[in-house]
């Protein structure tokens, strides 16, 4: 839909410094990515190419956000998808929107003279969970299509594709996406700890006005378990109690109504799914 079409287009100038904490992922993730940037190399010494590389981890700790860093950090064009997208009411049509998707990322990196296009497709799980006995063709074929087109890829040719995909349930995958030559990279992308929490908070502090008593550190010290997207929302909230203030700065209790909005905001979210 037209929704794809805006979202995959937005440009990406993401860097990996703007990512807080994550700093083995961030290493893990360079490190295959150097596949791609040092393609000659990996040919010469008959390393096999990589193809897909998957992020795991719970919601909201930034797995969209390092599939561009990567496109960045690589050169490459970008394009994402969503796996509930290519779910249709009629059969083929999934299949056929992946196909699309590959082609539009390779046109495009051809269109902006780029050695490389990153296909990103978030809720994998959503096209790629375990098949079963034929229950649910429509998902079938989508799958099918994407491990056609993972085949397909031939790296020696220019636009190179790499893949990535990002899950919270990594065990629910049909094994064929996780064979050799699919996605056989995998990178867990965790919540934060302490010292990325923090990271993460003065990222997102960069453009807001904090008072003097405004102790991130202690939001940090008090933010256990909360995802990079909360910390997000601690700050976005925090600006919005001082704007209600009237206060010209961000507080100390403002971040501290912040806490406790977005923990109470996850748990009635919770207790409403139930
Ligand atoms: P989902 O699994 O729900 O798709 P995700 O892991 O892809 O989540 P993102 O979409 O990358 O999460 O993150 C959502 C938002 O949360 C980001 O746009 C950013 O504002 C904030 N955020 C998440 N993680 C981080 C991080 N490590 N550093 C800075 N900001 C972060």
């Amino acid at each position: 839909g037209s929704d794809r079409k805006s979202r995959s287009r937005t440009p990406s100038y993401l860097t990996f410094d703007e990512i807080g904490g994550q700093d083995r992922a961030k290493r893990e993730l360079q490190e295959a990515l150097d596949f791609l940037i040092r393609y000659d190399d990996i040919q010469r010494l008959g390393i096999r190419p990589l193809k897909g590389i998957l992020l795991t981890g719970p919601p909201g700790t930034g797995k969209t956000l390092m599939a561009k860093a990567a496109a960045h950090y690589t050169n490459s064009v970008f394009m994402a998808a969503s796996g509930s997208e290519f779910v249709e009411m009629y059969v083929g049509v999934g299949a056929s929107r992946v196909r699309d998707l590959f082609k539009e990322a390779r046109a495009q990196a051809v269109k902006e003279n780029k050695n490389s296009a990153i296909v990103f497709i978030d809720e994998i799980d959503v096209i790629g969970g375990k098949r079963d006995g034929g229950q649910h063709r429509e998902y079938d074929q989508t799958l099918n299509q994407l491990l056609t087109e993972m085949d397909g890829i031939h790296t020696a040719e220019t636009p190179r594709v790499l893949i990535m995909a990002a899950t919270n349930r990594k065990e629910m995958l049909d094994p064929a996406l996780l064979r050799p030559g699919r996605f056989d990279r995998h990178i867990e992308v965790d919540l934060p700890d302490k010292k990325g929490r923090m990271h993460i908070l003065n990222i997102h502090a960069k453009n807001k006005p904090l008072a003097p008593d405004a102790s991130l550190e202690s939001i940090a010290q008090e933010t256990f378990h909360f995802s990079g997207a909360q910390l997000e929302s601690v700050m976005n909230e925090a600006a919005i109690y001082a704007m209600r203030d009237d206060s010209a700065l961000i507080q100390q209790r403002h971040l501290s109504l912040a806490v406790d909005k977005v923990m109470l905001g996850e748990k009635t979210d919770r207790e409403s799914t139930k």
